[in-house]
């Protein structure tokens, strides 16, 4: 036996994984990362390091925050307890009921645990995730609720981190090195991989492998073929290795799909940005303050309620609907009344600028100009009266008699200057992958488990349908990687 247990992957799930094998007695871990160190990390590399946790009371946060009344006053007034009975509501609510009941349990009932323990035992350190989640109202900032937390400095140092515990843990990483195959051994378990390395293909074995390599959003024909058109042209947001290889591995080996292999994580992004994410500017593409202004297709229509909910329960899903309309495109309109709430993000673009609405169209790629006007007058005409506004919740300011009405924030477009920034559907990642049991180990088209075989990450399938509550990604690795780890480490091979 070369090891006690394989890791295919390098990203949040499966160094989670790799840590707690380590923790949990497997002495010798090797870690098999496709890319090279400089492309290492994954999708977790690119993120902005949101962390979704239940806790009851907000001094529970201070554990992962030291410090942070100092630099923040009053900040545990201003967070919202949010416990599991909210991250319960939330996950049925964004997933429509679609969620897998004992995999949401096992995330909602880890998700402060296993951050306390990516901050305590990996050494990870967090932040108060302000330009993410924090609204400014006056001087306070109001948080939204449950995702509170992110990794200090995003994806970029959660990445960071993990590596440096990997490697004071003593896991060895294989960096070029892709996993190709499964391997089992004459009572069908699987035994070890075969690895594809800079110059050769060599076979590996261990008792136990923990499969953390993502789903198939960079995979044009996996897109096509599972997510339908236009999938395959969608811009993706992070990693390029992440190609479903574990997903083919796992499922040529009888593994049981599950999830929703059509549905998949996207956001508004910039149509500027590249076909894959660049390492700098991470996940700065993204285009997420569409709820305090108006969005048009190039026919100059509006096609979504942009107000329907807080951005962080939208955004998972209007990435999908931008990529549908005419040229995969739209604009995202706003006036100087919400332009300082515009996520820091939007820096990396420089707007057009108008002092008028009709100013602003004759400089925008649309199909038809007149029909834009006509839908920005109509939105203005349509907007409440005398209500007062409020970035930080719901405010029930909506538009009347249109189709679709925007049903919250529905402030007239009327002081100028006007801004008008591009938006594309990105894709982050997919919901369809493999069951796992309670354990994480891979359960089977036989409905049992795949002896000796663990997945975790965006490989599990079943949590997500139709849309998903941000900052759930992470933590869902993280939970499920750790426990993946601590059961390889116990398996006898
Ligand atoms: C721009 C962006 C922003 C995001 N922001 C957030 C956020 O703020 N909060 C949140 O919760 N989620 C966020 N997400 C989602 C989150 O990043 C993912 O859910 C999470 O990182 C997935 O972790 P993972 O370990 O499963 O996969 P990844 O981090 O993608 O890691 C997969 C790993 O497998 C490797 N690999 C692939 N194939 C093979 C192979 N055959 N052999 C060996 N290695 C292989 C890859 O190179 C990579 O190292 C974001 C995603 C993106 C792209």
């Amino acid at each position: 036996m070369d090891c006690d247990v394989i890791v295919v992957g390098a990203g949040n799930a499966a160094l989670a994984a790799a840590n707690s094998a380590r923790e949990h007695g497997a002495a010798k871990v090797v870690v098999l990362e496709k890319a090279p160190r400089e492309a290492r990390g994954g999708n977790t590399y690119y993120s902005g390091g949101l962390l979704r946790i239940a806790f009851e009371e907000p001094r529970e946060l201070a554990a992962l925050l030291p410090g942070v009344e100092e630099r923040i006053p009053g900040f545990f007034e201003d967070v919202q307890p949010y416990g599991r009975k909210d991250f319960w509501a939330d996950l049925l609510r964004v997933t429509e009921g679609k969620t897998d009941r004992s995999l949401a349990t096992i995330l909602i009932d880890n998700s402060y645990p296993t951050i306390r323990w990516m901050h305590d035992f990996a050494g990870i350190p967090m932040e108060p995730a302000t330009t993410l989640s924090g609204i400014k109202v006056g001087n306070r900032i109001k948080w939204q609720k449950g995702a509170v937390v992110r990794a200090e400095h995003e994806g970029v140092g959660l990445s960071e981190h993990w590596f440096q515990k990997t490697e004071a843990n003593g896991v060895e990483v294989r960096y070029g090195h892709g996993a190709v195959e499964l391997v089992r051994d004459r009572r069908a378990r699987v035994a070890g991989v075969v690895v594809r390395g800079s110059e050769e293909v060599y076979e590996l074995t261990a008792r136990a492998v923990v499969l953390g390599c993502g789903g198939f959003e960079a995979n044009a024909q996996w897109r096509a073929q599972y997510l339908g058109p236009p999938w395959d042209h969608a811009k993706v947001r992070g990693t390029a290795y992440n190609q479903g290889d574990g997903l083919r591995m796992a499922l040529s080996l009888g593994a049981l799909p599950w999830g929703q292999w059509s549905g998949r994580h996207s956001t508004p992004i910039s149509n500027e940005w590249p076909d894959f994410a660049d390492r700098e500017r991470t996940d700065r593409s993204n285009r997420l303050s569409y709820p305090y202004g108006v969005l048009l297709n190039r026919r100059g229509l509006r096609f979504l309620d942009e107000g329907e909910d807080m951005g962080l329960y939208t955004y998972a899903k209007y990435g999908a609907e931008i990529l549908r309309q005419p040229g995969a495109m739209a604009w995202q309109i706003f006036d100087q009344q919400t332009v300082h709430l515009l996520e820091p993000r939007y820096a990396t673009s420089e707007p057009i600028a108008a002092d008028t609405l009709e100013g602003l169209v004759q400089q925008l790629e649309f199909d038809d100009r007149k029909q834009a006007k006509a839908t920005l007058h109509a939105f203005n005409e349509a907007t409440p009266r005398n209500m007062a506004f409020d970035p930080s919740r719901k405010d029930g300011l909506s538009t009347r008699g249109l189709a679709p009405n925007k049903t919250n924030w529905a402030l007239p477009l009327d002081r100028p200057p006007y801004l008008a920034y591009s938006a594309t559907g990105g894709i982050t990642f997919t919901f369809g992958g493999v069951k796992v049991d309670d354990n994480a180990r891979v359960i089977g088209t036989d409905w049992r488990p795949i002896p000796g075989l663990f997945a975790c990450g965006e490989m599990v399938g079943g949590l997500f349908h139709v849309n998903y509550p941000g900052g759930t990604g992470l933590v869902s690795g993280a939970v499920f990687g750790r426990i993946a780890g601590r059961h390889a480490a116990a398996e006898r091979g």
